[in-house]
């Protein structure tokens, strides 16, 4: 996700950057935990200066993501409990997920790649099984 050219989207479109636009922005660039929709209001509000907050109201956190996953800045993916995960890696990558504590990790195109003996997997290529924290428990 470029920051810069998600904002130049948004204004292209007309869509005004609020301050709670710009924080879910700035809490998924380069985010790496594929966190959900409730973890990222958590986050934002707490970004967020008092006097937005009443304003940050799930829905406008929702609504955002909604906005942001239209433009193609993030990609939606479900978690193994279900619930949608935001991904603002939106580059050609697989998943693996702790079938324990439902962790999501990314896993470069290029490995599936060389399991395909050099073919690239068409879709998202899903691994199970425990995350280093989870195995070393
Ligand atoms: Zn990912």
């Amino acid at each position: 996700m470029d920051v810069h050219a998600v904002e130049q989207v948004l204004r292209d479109r007309g869509c005004a950057l609020t301050p709670q636009r710009r924080a879910v922005l700035r809490f998924l660039d380069g985010n790496l935990d594929h966190p959900s929709a409730a973890q990222i209001f958590d986050a934002v509000t707490a970004l967020l200066p008092r006097t937005h907050r009443p304003v940050s109201s799930r829905a406008t956190i929702y609504n955002t993501l909604a906005l942001l996953e239209q433009v193609g800045a993030v990609r939606v993916v479900r978690g193994t409990d279900g619930e949608m995960r935001y991904d603002p890696n939106t580059t050609h990558h697989h998943h693996r997920c702790c079938e324990v504590c439902g962790r999501l990790e990314d896993v470069p195109a290029a490995a599936v790649t060389l399991l395909l003996h050099g073919q690239a997997a068409a879709g998202e290529v899903r691994f199970t099984g425990r995350c280093a924290g989870c195995a070393a428990a």
